[in-house]
């Protein structure tokens, strides 16, 4: 019997090495096209890092959970204030899904450390062609199989085959746009500007994962091990907000300053300004081309819902190739991977995302208390609060996805 051609995985982002690795533990060949080099791998921005309890189920699932929770801090609580009067609205603890899971907690862990470990593993793994520096350009398909056009490592133009391609190339996928694939949604008209400081913000009160409500100026605070230990804060800004002004070491300052209500200096690590959008595309799937993660959709990270769900995409697909290309299971199997995932996108990760920012940003004072409230009620009845902690650590998603036909 002639083995089947590998499944081409471009982008190796959390979403691409979690399919990749999760294919070739199952026994198919991957070959993993990545642009970036390893000279330049771990120089990306800071992005992604709360990893939701069902994350890490997967993750432990290839071996990645063992390396990455010493590198990163165990979260089991978070908060939501009012910056107005500068005090606790609500305090939800994963420890009420301790029977739901072996992980009833949030490990803040860095996307970049994820990528770092989770690489090394596919390096290492026999069944995964790592092809790093390799820009990914064009495809074909036809019912027999893909061919990617790829510029290699040496800048020479190159065809590599396979039996399904999957884009896992992040919101500019150039899949997404060759199958003319709507990206439907909209873009927020304004931006938002994380600053990394070296500062311990528990003095004030405040938790590892915290969401700020404000009508002037909302904002998520989260902390990170590092090294070198510190914590991002994130804050909105006006479109026309000139970037070099927002990011003026006396601006940063003054920022802090102000929402802590203190006067002294801060040891910034970093800034850098982003653009949130709410996008799902209309189609996952086109024959033997798939879409996966943030090429598949893209959602503001108020809630920490785009690397956890592209990950959980990942899965999701993974066990349907295995039985496709492994057991000829008839490939009609990825529609239903479409119907799942597309569900998960528009019904759950659109919807928290665009109301957690809704939350925070409300302006009506009558809005803003019932909205309060409706929080407090939640997270002092302990089943509320399990109930809220199901939707949020994305149980309540996967479930509703595996009762899709
Ligand atoms: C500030 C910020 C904070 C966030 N916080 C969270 C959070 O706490 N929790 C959360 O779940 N999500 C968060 N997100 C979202 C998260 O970062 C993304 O959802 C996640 O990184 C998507 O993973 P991915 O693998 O789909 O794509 P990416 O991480 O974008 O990776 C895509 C990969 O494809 C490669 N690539 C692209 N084009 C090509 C090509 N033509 N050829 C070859 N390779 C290519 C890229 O180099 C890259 O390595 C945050 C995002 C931002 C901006």
């Amino acid at each position: 019997m002639t083995k089947p051609d590998p499944v081409i995985v471009i982008g190796a982002g959390p979403v691409g090495l979690c399919l990749a690795l999760a294919l070739a533990q199952q026994d198919v060949s991957v070959v993993l096209i990545e642009s970036m080099s390893d000279d330049n791998f771990l120089d990306q921005v800071p992005r992604a890092g709360s990893n939701h309890p069902t994350t890490l189920e997967f993750f432990d699932r290839i071996g990645l959970y063992a390396r990455i929770e010493p590198r990163g801090l165990i979260a089991p609580k978070f908060q939501y204030w009012d910056r107005q009067d500068s005090a606790l609205i609500a305090e939800f603890d994963h420890a009420l899904l301790k029977d739901d899971t072996r992980f009833p907690y949030v490990l803040q862990c860095e996307r970049i450390k994820i990528i770092e470990e989770a690489l090394k593993m596919a390096k290492a793994h026999p069944r995964i062609e790592v092809r790093m520096s390799t820009e990914f350009v064009s495809f074909e398909q036809n019912g027999g199989g893909v061919a990617a056009q790829v510029k290699n490592a040496a800048g020479e133009a190159e065809t590599i085959r396979g039996s399904y391609l999957v884009s896992c190339e992040g919101a500019r996928s150039i899949v997404r746009r060759m199958l003319d694939v709507e990206f439907e949604g909209f873009t927020y008209p304004e931006r938002t500007i994380n600053i990394e400081v070296a500062y311990d913000f528990r003095k004030h009160g405040y938790t590892e994962r915290n969401y700020i409500s404000d009508p002037d100026e909302y904002s998520n605070l989260f902390h990170w091990k590092g090294p070198p230990d510190r914590w991002r804060i994130h804050f909105p800004t006006a479109i026309e907000d000139d970037e070099n002004e927002l990011k003026r070491p006396e601006a940063l300052q003054a920022r802090l300053k102000r929402f802590l209500g203190i006067d002294r200096d801060f040891e910034i690590c970093g800034c850098n300004l982003y653009t949130v959008h709410q996008r799902v595309a209309k189609k996952f799937r086109q024959g033997r081309v798939l879409l996966a993660g943030d090429a598949a959709h893209v959602n503001s990270p108020i809630g920490g819902m785009g690397l956890n769900s592209g990950v959980h995409d990942a899965f999701n697909l993974a066990d349907k190739l295995v039985r496709i290309v492994s057991s000829n299971a008839d490939d009609a199997e990825l529609d239903r991977y479409e119907r799942q995932r597309r569900h998960v996108a528009v019904k759950h990760t659109q919807t928290q995302t665009i109301r957690n920012k809704r939350l925070l940003e409300e302006r009506d004072p009558a809005v803003r208390q019932r909205n309060h409230d409706e929080l407090r009620r939640q997270a002092e009845d302990p089943a509320l609060a399990r109930t809220f902690l199901l939707r949020t650590a994305l149980f309540e998603s996967l479930r509703e996805a595996e009762q899709i036909a």
